[in-house]
C-alpha cells in the first residue's frame, strides 16, 4: 500500500514540495489549490500569448535552490541574466540608484551622508555574515539606520520603504531582516553592476514544467479546491474535508497555506502552536499591471517611491529589464504596494483603484495619461508579507505542527531572508527529504 500524501496550496512551496516527494515511486500524492490555476503569489497570467506574473518577479544569481531545480527540469536554456538598473522618486525627481557612483552622485543627500551611507552598505555586506547576523536580531532596523547612516539618510532613503512596506510597523522591523536583504542582494552583483535572472517565457515556463512532471508521476491535481477542515482521524491518519464536502483519508498531510488560513482549517491544533501562527501578522500586497503603447521611464527597471504621500511603493518597469520584444512589442508596467489588510487599496473597486493609479503615475511621469494604456490588471492578496519584527525569531511556527503527520512549509517560516520562490523550493525540497528519509 502506498502512503498517502496530500499537499494544501499550489504555490512555489507546495508545487516544489510535491515534486520532490514525488520523486519516490512508494507515495500516492493529492495536491490540492483553491484557486482556478497554481502558481499563488506568482499570480500567473499571460500577456500576447507569453507568461506574465501578476506580481513582479525576478531571480537572485545567490538563488541556488531554484536555479537548480530550474537546471533539473532542463529548461536552464530559458534563463536569462539581465543588468538590472534601480531608481528612486524623490521630490518629484528620479534618481539612478543602482552603482557606488550613482550613491555618489545622490545630491538629496549631502555628501558627507552619501559617503557615510556606502561605508555602512560595506559593513552590512562584508562584515555581517550567515554565521554573525543572529546579532541583528532584536534591533530595530529603523534605529540602526539612524544609529548608523545618520538621520537624512533614513528619512530620504529608508523611512519611506520601511513604512512603504510595513505601515504603522515600520519602527519595530528585525535589523536581520535588512540586512538580509542587502546581502543577498550584493551576491547579484556583477563588480559596481547588478545582474537579475529571470526565465524565458516567464514563471509560467516553471511552473508548466513542474505540473507536466507531476502528472507524468501520476500525481492528482486538483484546482478549485478549497480545503474547510484537516483533523487527526485514527492513530496516525488525518481526515481532510474539501469544501464540496468530500471527507478523504491522507497518512500525511503538508499544508503551504498562510497561518491564519492554517489556524481556521484546523481547530485541533495544539494550543500553543496556534498562539504561534497567530503571533504572525501580514501585510497584504496590491499590484496594478499596465500594458502600455510606449515606455514609461526611460533606463530604470525598478523605481523605489520614496515620496510619503504616494499610495505606491514600487514603479518596475520589467519591459526595461526583459525587452519588449518578448511580448510582441507591448510595454509592461507594475505598480505595487503593501497595504494594510483592510486599507482602501485593498477594498477599492477595481475602477477607482486602476484610477488612483494613473494619478499617482502621473506624478512621476507628468506626461503619462490613460492613452497610453492598452489593458490593465489589479492583483490583491491579504498574506503577502510577513511582519518580520524584532520578536520574530521567538515565533516562527514550526514544520511540525504537534499533530503527528502534519505539517506546515509556508513563507513565515522564512527568515532572516525575505520570503521568496527560492526560499520555497529550499523549503519544500528540505520537507521532502525529511519525509522520503524518515526522519518525519
Ligand atoms: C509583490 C510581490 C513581489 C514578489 N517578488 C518576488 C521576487 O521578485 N522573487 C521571488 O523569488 N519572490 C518574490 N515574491 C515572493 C514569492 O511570491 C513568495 O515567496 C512565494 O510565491 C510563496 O509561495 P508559497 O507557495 O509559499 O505561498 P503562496 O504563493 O501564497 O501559495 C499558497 C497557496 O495556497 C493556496 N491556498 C490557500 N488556502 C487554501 C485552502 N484552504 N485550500 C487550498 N489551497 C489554499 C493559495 O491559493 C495559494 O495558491 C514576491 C511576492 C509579492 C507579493
Amino acid at each position: 500500500m502506498k502512503t498517502k500524501i496530500a499537499i494544501i496550496g499550489g504555490g512555489m512551496s507546495g508545487l516544489s514540495t510535491t515534486y520532490y516527494l514525488s520523486q519516490n515511486p512508494e507515495y500516492q500524492i493529492d495536491l490540492y489549490e483553491k484557486n482556478a490555476n497554481f502558481g499563488g503569489l506568482l499570480g500567473l497570467l499571460t500577456v500576447n500569448g507569453v507568461g506574465f506574473e501578476g506580481y513582479y518577479h525576478h531571480l537572485f544569481k545567490s538563488d541556488k535552490d531554484i536555479i537548480g531545480l530550474i537546471h533539473e527540469l532542463n529548461i536552464d536554456h530559458k534563463l536569462l541574466y539581465l543588468p538590472s538598473s534601480v531608481g528612486i522618486h524623490y521630490n518629484s525627481k528620479i534618481y539612478s540608484f543602482s552603482t557606488p557612483k550613482d550613491l555618489l552622485h545622490f545630491s538629496p543627500l549631502p555628501l558627507i551622508d552619501r559617503i557615510r551611507l556606502g561605508f555602512v552598505a560595506i559593513y552590512l555586506q562584508k562584515f555581517v555574515t550567515d554565521k554573525n547576523w543572529k546579532k541583528l536580531a532584536q534591533l530595530s532596523a529603523g534605529n540602526w539606520i539612524l544609529k548608523y547612516a545618520g538621520r537624512r539618510a533614513y528619512k530620504i532613503i529608508w523611512e519611506p520603504l520601511l513604512k512603504g512596506k510595513f505601515g504603522e510597523h515600520a519602527d519595530s522591523i528585525s535589523m536581520a531582516w535588512l540586512w538580509s536583504r542587502l546581502y543577498l542582494r550584493s551576491k547579484s552583483r556583477n563588480g559596481a553592476n547588478e545582474e537579475l535572472v529571470y526565465l524565458d517565457g516567464g514563471f509560467k515556463l516553471l511552473i508548466d514544467k513542474l505540473l507536466e512532471k507531476l502528472r507524468n508521476k501520476q500525481v492528482n491535481l486538483y484546482t478549485n479546491s478549497d480545503i474547510v477542515e484537516i483533523k487527526p482521524s485514527s492513530k496516525q491518519g488525518l481526515t481532510l474535508q474539501v469544501q464540496k464536502g468530500q471527507t478523504l483519508q491522507y497518512d500525511k498531510i503538508i499544508v503551504t497555506t498562510p497561518n491564519p488560513v492554517f489556524a481556521k482549517l484546523c481547530p485541533s491544533l495544539p494550543a500553543e502552536y496556534t498562539e504561534k501562527l497567530a503571533k504572525v501578522k501580514y501585510r497584504g500586497a496590491m499590484v496594478a499591471i499596465l500594458q502600455l503603447k510606449k515606455q514609461f521611464m526611460k533606463d530604470i527597471y525598478w523605481l523605489n517611491v520614496n515620496d510619503p504621500n504616494s499610495h505606491i511603493l514600487a514603479v518596475v518597469e520589467h519591459t526595461n529589464f526583459v525587452s519588449p520584444n518578448k511580448y510582441s512589442g507591448a510595454h509592461l508596467l507594475y505598480a505595487g504596494a503593501y497595504p494594510a489588510q483592510t486599507d482602501e487599496l485593498m477594498t477599492m473597486n477595481k475602477t477607482d483603484l486602476f484610477e488612483l493609479i494613473v494619478k499617482e503615475l502621473k506624478k512621476i511621469n507628468p506626461k503619462f495619461n490613460k492613452s497610453f494604456v492598452d489593458a490593465h490588471w489589479i492583483f490583491r492578496d491579504k498574506f503577502a508579507q510577513p511582519i518580520v519584527d524584532t520578536n520574530y525569531h521567538n515565533y516562527i511556527p514550526p514544520v511540525k505542527t504537534g499533530i503527528d503527520n502534519l505539517y506546515l512549509v509556508n513563507m513565515a517560516q522564512v527568515y532572516p531572508e525575505d520570503r521568496g520562490t527560492n526560499q520555497a523550493v529550499r523549503d519544500g525540497k528540505s520537507i521532502a527529504d525529511k519525509i522520503i528519509f524518515g526522519e518525519y
